[in-house]
């Protein structure tokens, strides 16, 4: 249990005037950027305050992206994990099937709801970075869906790992930039797209894909992802009457696991795991921000990152290309700070069986992302009761996983 006195005294679900969560977040831009980002902000108060933004968003939530997305008792993995446990353990397990969305993701509810702002201030061209190109292919739909141009930024590195990604990119209309600095991947094209921002303010929108970069940024994705706990609060009450013990969900940037945790935070029965991606091993190569990472700057706010002594960022590994981001949105820095929400990891080799697992008990096959959660679901599940309930958020399907997989699996195709 978290302690009722600490949260209330210093848990605030916002953050203050200037960005920060504690003492992470904030925006660290050159000054160049400092009018736009006001103007952002501004201009994102005036949305939030206005009911037809949210009934447009709504609407396209509703009938382009396909929500509200389900919520599933997985009863054989339930069962499954039972039957490797001590009588009278093993949570139910609960899914949010954020997987079902159109693009076969979560990254679609941000950037609704960002090109609907970018629409709302006048902004004509649209640009974004990307690491493995989820991000990338998110903002290329809903640019080919408002008809506006758009530019994603990518690591040459990524571009060549990231062939279908790439493709279907340009299949939408979007022009793909390969950048060739610094160690040519997605560090490098988050600042890429920040020059261009600065260079051609006047027509064009910055989409951040996760809960990071200079504020509001972390407080606006969070909003819009934070469609995935609300409907899953509602779910629970209508469905069982009652929430969850534990809520679960992976960790790259933080945007699908802060849109989870969000709604519930007041709700301070309800605990929180967030999963980081601990490729090889914790001492090897891995992308686990808060478990192996201090604090520091990139891409405008201070928060935990993988980084060497003197602040070089360093490189993340994952067997999820979604996951190796180098930083953790602030807000979840400063969660873990007070308490509110447990951050945990799971390495290549867990969630390549949990994906496995997953598979053969549900017949749904996840990304990996999520498929490291749902290794710290069976873990924990093991640990609670059978009278508990855990709710992990299943935030990517995995078609395009399966040639990662087999190759890990040594498997020709
Ligand atoms: C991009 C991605 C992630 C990681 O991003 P977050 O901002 O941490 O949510 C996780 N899962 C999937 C399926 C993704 O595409």
């Amino acid at each position: 249990m978290s302690d009722p006195a600490l949260l209330s005294n210093s848990y605030r679900t916002q953050p203050d005037d200037r960005g920060h969560f504690g003492q992470f977040g904030g925006r660290f831009v050159a000054e160049t950027l400092m009018p736009l980002i006001l103007d952002l902000e501004r201009e994102y108060r005036a949305a939030k305050a206005d009911p037809a933004f949210a009934q447009e968003f709504e609407d396209l939530l509703e009938h382009y992206v396909g929500r509200p997305s389900p919520l599933y008792y997985a009863e054989r993995l339930t069962a499954a994990i039972r039957a490797g446990s001590e009588p009278g353990k093993g949570a139910q397990v609960w899914f949010k099937r954020d997987e079902l969305n159109h693009t076969g993701a979560h990254k679609i509810n941000n950037c609704i709801g960002q090109i609907l702002l970018a629409r709302r201030m006048g902004k004509t061209r649209i640009i974004a970075e990307t690491g493995a190109g989820q991000h990338g292919v998110a903002t290329a739909t809903v640019c080919a869906r408002f008809g506006l141009p758009c530019v994603i930024y990518m690591g040459a590195k990524d571009v060549e790992r990231q062939q279908p990604n790439v493709f279907r990119m340009k299949l939408l209309g979007a022009e793909v930039i390969p950048v060739t600095s610094g160690a040519n991947t997605l560090k490098d094209a988050m600042n890429e797209a920040l020059r261009d921002w600065v260079a051609n303010v006047h027509d064009t929108f910055y989409i951040i894909g996760t809960a990071a970069g200079p504020h509001p940024y972390p407080e606006l994705v969070r909003d819009f992802q934070s469609v995935i706990g609300k409907e899953a609060r509602a779910q629970m009450l209508s469905r069982i009457d009652r929430l969850p013990d534990l809520l679960v969900a992976a960790i790259g940037g933080g945007s699908n696991a802060i849109g989870l945790f969000h709604p519930f935070l007041d709700d301070l029965d309800v605990r929180m795991l967030g999963v980081e991606a601990a490729g090889e091993g914790l001492e090897r190569k891995h992308a686990a921000s808060l478990a192996g990472g201090f604090p520091g700057i990139l891409h405008g706010n201070r928060t935990y990152l993988l980084q060497d002594d003197d602040g070089q960022i360093a490189e993340a590994h994952s067997i999820s290309a979604g996951l190796d981001y180098p930083g953790i949105g602030p807000e979840h820095a400063w969660l873990k700070e007070i308490g509110r929400v447990d951050y945990t990891s799971a390495t290549d080799e867990e969630a390549l069986d949990a994906f496995q697992l997953l598979c053969r008990t549900e017949g749904i096959i996840p990304a990996l992302e999520p498929s490291h959660a749902i290794a710290a679901v069976a873990k924990k599940a093991r640990e609670m009761d059978e009278n508990q309930i855990i709710l992990a958020n299943l935030c990517g399907r995995g078609d395009k996983d399966i040639f990662t997989v087999a190759e890990a699996l040594g498997v020709r195709i």
